[in-house]
């Protein structure tokens, strides 16, 4: 059954024109891309559904705030907003803006990681964790088993394998475990949410052992509309009330604000009473990012950010959000197409392990699947599996994904139903041709982070 699109809470003021190009123009673009869709040109893809960071539309608040900016070097109106909205919302004392969510990661890391230490998480990042070891540090991800069955229904597919963790932190030892870090949503298992009881309980271990605990925090607003929506006892809270519960469990957040604060760029550290760890911030931000009352942000920035952090937690709004996942997750149901179930926050992540059985970890069937679907109909994701995940640090060989997923990353307020019927048709259409899909190797790579930049060719 196809499930009922819930209505946009917004009318549309301005459009973006986007162009369709033929198939032969497709097939002709993405082998100039070398096979890896950074490398496309957005005037050339027809729906982009790449990232949903800094992709997302702003509202009226938003742009005429932007007019508002206060652009002195220091001190400005804006900072001054900005970190009185956050303080408000997290609860939290000492708020640092910076540029992005990977900026807050280069300042925060070296303050608990070096060379014999390790960060646990219940799924890292893929910047986190190029920090993690930016900073000399090993990243180890502790996500329950639930996350890897695609298939069965778990409410809380993002959690903390808790049971894990204390055993990762004796086996380790406490004191070599710089960070505990709560991704939320859990974004590399699909989106999944973790429950605040998780949270709370990863906090009592944290405690219990003497570690920082640390919100990654880029989707905490679909989040806490997950607690809401499926944990007892949370049905009448409001997300505020959830969102202040769930940090006050941390001791400090990064946030990518391209996300749930839906502004094109920006980014935020929260600190909630520490105050040497402020200092410390401050001291790594001012080199890194910028003095501590912009950190890489125009004033405007932080003006449209401060409105973001409020549009973003609205309940209607995230209903609507969370809405367009579960529509489009329906159409896939309608069709047998396997997708982490139920579907995540920002994005549907097609299995394509399962549609693709006949290609290999190492022929990357994620990626093969993303390319597919720009042959198909133009439409741009990307490889959340092996292709993302790289080399070992130490070995150099290719590391095997638990999971070979294409995502379909929506951004916020930009697409409409009819687009999202569109790419459950280019799906229904590549699965009826599954078995003739071939996989790919890769011709050069660089070092880190490769997925964005590493060129590759098909398997003949
Ligand atoms: C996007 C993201 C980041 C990195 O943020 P950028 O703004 O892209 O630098 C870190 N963690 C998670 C969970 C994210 O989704």
């Amino acid at each position: 059954m196809k499930g009922k699109y819930y209505p946009e809470p917004f009318k549309i003021k301005m459009v973006e024109p986007i162009k369709i190009l033929t198939e032969e123009e497709r097939l002709k673009k993405i082998e100039e891309a070398h096979y890896n869709l950074f490398y496309l040109d957005s005037e050339d893809v027809y729906i982009d559904l790449l990232s949903d960071s800094g992709t997302g539309a702003m509202s009226t608040e938003q742009w005429a705030g932007m007019m508002k900016g206060d652009e002195a070097y220091s001190g400005s109106k804006n900072y001054k907003k900005l970190v009185s909205t956050a303080q408000n919302i997290f609860g939290y004392n000492y708020i640092q803006p910076v540029h992005q969510g990977r900026a807050a990661e280069k300042v925060v890391m070296p303050i608990f990681l070096g060379p014999g230490k390790y960060a646990i998480s219940n799924m890292h990042f893929d910047t986190t964790r190029a920090h993690v070891e930016l900073a000399g540090a090993r990243a180890i991800d502790c996500v329950v088993a639930e996350a890897l069955d695609t298939e069965t229904y778990s409410p809380f597919k993002g959690n903390m394998d808790t049971k894990k963790l204390v055993e990762l932190i004796e086996e380790y030892g406490a004191e070599n475990i710089g960070l505990i870090i709560m991704t939320v949503t859990n974004n590399s298992a699909g989106g999944q949410p973790v429950s605040m009881e998780n949270i709370k309980e990863t906090s009592e271990i944290a405690k219990k052992y003497n570690i920082p605990l640390m919100i990654d925090a880029a989707r905490f607003a679909e989040n806490a509309y997950f607690i809401k929506t499926r944990e007892k006892g949370y049905e009448d809270k409001s997300i505020r009330e959830i969102v202040l519960e769930m940090f006050s469990y941390a001791q400090l957040f990064t946030m990518s604000s391209k996300k749930d604060a839906i502004v094109n760029i920006g980014g935020l550290i929260g600190i909630k009473d520490d105050e040497e760890l402020y200092e410390k911030v401050k001291a790594n931000t001012i080199p890194l990012e910028g003095f501590v009352s912009y950190g890489g942000l125009a004033g405007r920035d932080m003006e449209a950010l401060a409105i973001g952090l409020e549009e973003g937690i609205d309940y209607n709004y995230l209903k609507y959000r969370i809405g367009q996942m579960e529509y489009l997750a329906s159409r896939l149901d309608e069709a047998n197409i396997p997708y982490q179930y139920p579907v995540g926050g920002h994005a549907v992540f097609i299995d394509a392990k399962k549609l693709l059985p006949h290609i290999p970890y190492y022929e990357f069937p994620g990626q093969a699947l993303a390319i597919e679907l720009y042959k198909e109909a133009g439409i741009r994701t990307c490889d959340i599996g092996s292709f993302m995940l790289g080399n070992d640090p130490d070995t150099g060989k290719q590391l095997e994904s638990p999971f070979e997923f294409t995502r379909l990353a929506i951004p916020r307020r930009v697409y409409t139903q009819s687009h999202l019927d569109l790419v459950a048709d280019a799906l229904i259409a590549i699965k009826e041709r599954a078995e003739s899909i071939k996989g790919y190797r890769i011709t050069w790579e660089p070092k880190i982070l490769r997925h964005f930049t590493a060129k590759l060719k098909p398997i003949e």
